[in-house]
């Protein structure tokens, strides 16, 4: 693997990481990234207990699909095992975001799932975004629940936590977390405005004719 590939894939999720900082869905050092290393079976990781906004080129580690570390100097993200778990078992994934959206980690809290109501959102994730059960952040436990979810959805919501999302690349992970935290605001003030009763996935089917 060409060093300069790698190089491009750090400038990427360093701004990715940014990106998902100045929308306010990490604050503090929560939340974390992760991009396959084309054509290998390794990834880019950031470390653990580094602010998302302030995350360095050379603070990125190179880990196997195992949880190995093969390169970088500072701790693993706790998360780990979980963004493992996830390029293992989904050979189209090149990109994975974990964020602490509050819009959507809201809905996480109160155990409603986020419907897509919006057509850009339907035609992205047509059967929305499912809650994974509450376990303890780090924990093989958690990349196990997420595992079996992320085999059919490409954003899912960690109750009582935050939400993940996976994509072709990492631009199209960090796009679709922005697209989930957008549609949860919408889906609580159309709820606010209509009634908990008024937004259905049969509605919404039968909206947009699917
Ligand atoms: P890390 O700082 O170890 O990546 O953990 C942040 C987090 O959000 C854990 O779920
Ligand atoms: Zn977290």
């Amino acid at each position: 693997m060409s060093e300069s590939v790698v190089q491009d894939l750090r400038e990427r999720l360093v701004k990715a990481g940014m990106e998902i900082y100045a929308h306010g869905f990490v604050p503090g050092t929560v939340g974390n990234i992760s991009a396959r290393i084309p054509n290998t079976d390794t990834i880019l990781i950031k470390p653990s207990g580094v602010s998302m906004g302030a995350l360095k080129l050379d603070d990125l580690a190179v880990v196997d699909l195992q949880g190995k570390q093969i390169q970088g100097e500072l701790s693993l993200s706790i998360e780990t095992p979980m963004h493992t778990a996830i390029y293992r078992t989904r050979d189209d994934v090149r990109g994975v975001v974990h964020s602490h959206a509050p819009t959507a980690t809201a809905f996480g809290v109160a155990g409603i799932e986020i419907l897509p109501i919006l057509i850009e959102m339907f035609l992205f994730i047509p059967n929305g975004v499912p809650i994974v059960p509450f376990e303890f952040p780090g924990t093989q436990e958690l990349a196990e629940v997420v595992e079996k979810k992320i085999k059919d959805f490409d954003a899912v919501i960690l109750e009582n936590h935050g939400i993940v999302t996976v994509g072709p690349s990492i631009e199209d992970a960090c796009n679709l977390n922005i697209m989930v935290e957008e549609c949860a605001k919408t889906q609580f003030i159309a709820t606010l405005l209509a009634g908990p009763d008024a937004i259905t996935m049969e509605k919404i089917r039968e909206k947009f004719k699917l």
